[in-house]
């Protein structure tokens, strides 16, 4: 065992107790509950996550870890301090903002996620990278869904931590997220020990969409079968949830995934002018691309008789095109 990662751990934990404890229950943590309250956290919520509130002040966090006598240059190592402009000692690195614990695999906060009340950038504002800490290899949520996520083989992949929190009390008990960085091959790979399944339930809006493309490819590289569950609009899971109720949320969104092929189908539809001939020529043409990829005829044949239904083409005008791909690709 290394000392100093366990003094780092040990710190990160009553970090988060202090976090919450101030949150909860002092006079400075009032406007940040009453800020989650109104984005629909219940205590029970906040408290299951471990939620809690970093101050404004410079140095309460630095005062707290300096009287339980954690050497502080190790603590700025850690993520949980800066150093001063003029290296004259530390400073909180986090401050008036919302704290997210976030756990490594055995449970033990590493990290922390800082989300600013109201408007202002960054929005969230994380941990850098640290000896305990590696965004590309974390995923948020990821102890306490992986039972479920293991006896199910099927995980959710979202893109914030609030919409994991959110999707949790509605009762998704194996939904995790990035670290509000892109998905990793590494992210995939861990994923993949524990399930065979993934539903990626990114944002609607234009980056959520670009990012669910990017994803797919990655989590079929690392053998798991990919579905998309796509939200209304521009919304996020956090605000669906908030707009149509959990259940709604769970019952149009949840249970209803498309293929990750139905959804590039749908994705492409964006880039081309569906209303003209030429639009809709280019659009078949790469529609016989995506098909071509599908292993079983009897796919290629599903999603080729949708095409042919919806532009008015011969189902063997489609499958010759679809062959012709297919030879090339070999
Ligand atoms: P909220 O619901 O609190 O507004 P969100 O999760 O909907 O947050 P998005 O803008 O959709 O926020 O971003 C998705 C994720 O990307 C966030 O949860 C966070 O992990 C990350 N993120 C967003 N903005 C930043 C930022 N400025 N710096 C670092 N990470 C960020
Ligand atoms: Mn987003
Ligand atoms: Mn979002
Ligand atoms: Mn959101």
């Amino acid at each position: 065992a290394d000392p100093n990662r366990d003094k780092q751990i040990e710190a990160h934990e009553l970090t988060a107790k202090l976090y919450h404890h101030l949150l909860m229950n002092t006079k400075q943590g009032q406007s940040a509950l009453a800020y989650l309250r109104g984005r629909g956290m219940s205590d029970k919520l906040i408290d299951q996550f471990s939620i809690g509130y970093a101050p404004e002040s410079w140095d309460t966090l630095a005062k707290f870890l300096d009287s339980r006598k954690f050497p502080l240059p190790l603590m700025e190592k850690a993520g949980l301090l800066s150093s001063k402009q003029d290296g004259s000692g530390y400073v909180d690195r986090f401050r008036g903002r919302i704290m997210f614990p976030i756990w490594n695999r055995d449970g033990k906060v590493i990290a922390f996620a800082g989300r600013i009340m109201g408007d202002g950038q960054p929005k969230y504002l994380n941990s850098p990278e640290s000896p305990l800490f590696t965004k590309s290899r974390t995923l948020y949520n990821f102890n306490n869904a992986r039972p479920d996520i293991r006896k199910r083989r099927k995980v959710v992949v979202f893109e914030g931590y609030m919409d994991v929190i959110k999707t949790w009390s509605a009762g998704i008990r194996n939904g995790v997220a990035t670290m509000g960085t892109a998905l990793t091959d590494e992210h995939a790979a861990i994923l993949a020990r524990s399930a065979d399944e993934v539903t990626i339930c990114y944002d609607g809006d234009s980056a959520g969409k670009a990012a669910a493309m990017k994803a797919i490819p990655m989590f079929e590289k690392a053998g798991m079968t990919v579905s998309v569950a796509m939200l209304p609009g521009n919304m996020d899971p956090d605000e669906a949830i908030e707009a149509y109720g959990p259940d709604a949320f769970l019952r149009d969104v949840m249970d209803h995934p498309v293929s990750a092929v139905k959804f590039k189908l749908i994705y492409l539809r964006k880039n081309h002018m569906l209303e003209e001939d030429e639009g809709r020529r280019k659009y078949l043409l790469e529609a016989s691309k995506i098909v071509a990829e599908l292993e079983t005829a009897t796919e290629r044949e599903m999603y080729m008789k949708e095409l042919s239904r919806e532009f008015g083409v011969s189902m063997d005008a489609l499958k010759q095109d679809v062959h012709a791909v297919r030879l090339t690709n070999q």
